[in-house]
């Protein structure tokens, strides 16, 4: 079809030609080639990422060791625990390794490893009892993470906290390396998905680049619109059924400070048969209300009370996390874990909100 437009190849020769000279002469830096040299002979990888993986975590790991299998690795992803089942359809999963129904099985792996990637986390709290596995190993470690303040345990680091995902950041890497074609639809697919989950469909955490990455995952073959199909409308009736009662039975609105909070009962888990990753996304609700600045979500676990917070702007639930909850995290996007009563988690959240939240006028 004819049309008014510069024909696209010839822009795009253009301009992979020009990234091509940039990316070697510019943009390779000391890291990025001590990677390729790591890289140039096939190695014994592990790739670990965070307790509670999420779409970023699984993407990430997932895609990286799509794309390390290409180039003649021996490669194994492991899971502190396991991975929610609407991620089950993602290239390679089935083969990763999950430390607390195979504990032998992920040490062995970690042990053998010449190479360990450590990806979307920045402490080795975050991947409980292989912390010490990997702190003790001889093999080089690789950071690829997007979260703020990160323990030096690697020895090389990929951290930038202005990233939209840990996937955003494997592609960058895999691409300064030169190696963007050795990315095929399935390892895309991965990619993608850290990109979607992490940024809410690109309503928060993008920047520019984040919006190259996806173009450039889409020109090698990823579908996106089946991708967020699979991701997004594979709920179960007993998820929109939690959703319901949390949003009707189990929500409070401290409107005075514009603060949300959400609980769940250790017999909400029984009543609900709540497994590992049916809660996610359900704190994003109360974002949706106005003036709403900040979320909090109080879950009654077997062990621990989890809490998960949500913010809009310039709070920093990173840093409310960290301070009262024994956690971290990111600013808009924080999580922890503290052994007290449900009742004690929501006392808590309710005096400390107003530290870091102005009174509203009524
Ligand atoms: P979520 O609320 O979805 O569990 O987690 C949101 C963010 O907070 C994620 O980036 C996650 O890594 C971080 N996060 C969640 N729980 C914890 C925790 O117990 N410790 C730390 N350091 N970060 C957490
Ligand atoms: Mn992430």
């Amino acid at each position: 079809m004819k049309s008014n437009f510069i024909e696209y190849p010839e822009t795009k020769i253009n301009f992979e030609l020009f990234g091509f000279i940039l990316i070697f002469a510019t943009f390779m830096t000391e890291e990025i080639r001590q990677l390729r040299e790591i890289l140039s002979f096939p190695k014994e990888i592990s790739i670990i990422s965070h307790r509670n993986p999420d779409g970023d975590a699984i993407g990430s790991s997932l895609g990286l060791a799509g794309f390390l299998r290409k180039l003649g690795h021996n490669v194994k992803v492991i899971f502190p625990s396991d991975y929610p089942t609407g991620y089950a359809f993602l290239e390679g999963i089935s083969q990763s390794v999950i430390f607390d129904l195979d504990p032998k099985g992920a040490r062995e792996a970690v042990d053998k490893s010449n190479v360990i990637f450590c990806l979307d986390f920045n402490g080795l709290d975050r991947i409980d009892k292989l912390g010490e596995n990997v702190q003790f190993s001889k093999a080089k470690k690789i950071l690829i993470d997007h979260h703020l303040d990160p323990e030096p345990f690697t020895d090389i680091e990929f951290s930038d906290t202005a990233a939209s995902s840990t996937c955003e950041l494997v592609f960058k890497v895999i691409d300064q390396m030169g190696y963007r074609d050795k990315i095929c639809p399935e390892t895309g697919e991965c990619l993608f998905t850290g990109l979607i989950t992490d940024t809410g469909s690109f309503r928060y955490g993008t920047r520019p680049y984040t919006y190259e990455v996806a173009a450039a995952l889409k020109e090698l073959g990823v579908d996106d619109y089946k991708l967020a199909d699979k991701i997004f409308n594979s709920q179960k009736e007993k998820h929109l059924r939690l959703l319901g009662h949390c949003l009707a039975n189990r929500m409070e609105v401290m409107k005075d400070y514009g603060v949300g909070i959400m609980w769940l009962t250790r017999k909400d888990y029984a009543d609900f048969d709540i497994q590992r990753g049916d809660t996610e996304g359900i704190v994003n609700y109360m974002l949706m209300m106005e003036d709403i600045k900040v979320a909090a979500f109080v879950l009654e676990q077997p062990s621990i009370i989890k809490i998960s917070l949500r913010s809009k702007g310039d709070i920093s639930v990173q840093e409310i996390a960290q301070k009262y909850f024994n956690g971290g995290g990111h600013k808009n996007a924080a999580g922890g874990g503290v052994y007290a009563s449900l009742q004690d988690i929501i006392d808590k959240v309710k005096k400390v909100m107003p530290l870091y939240l102005p009174k509203l006028p009524i």
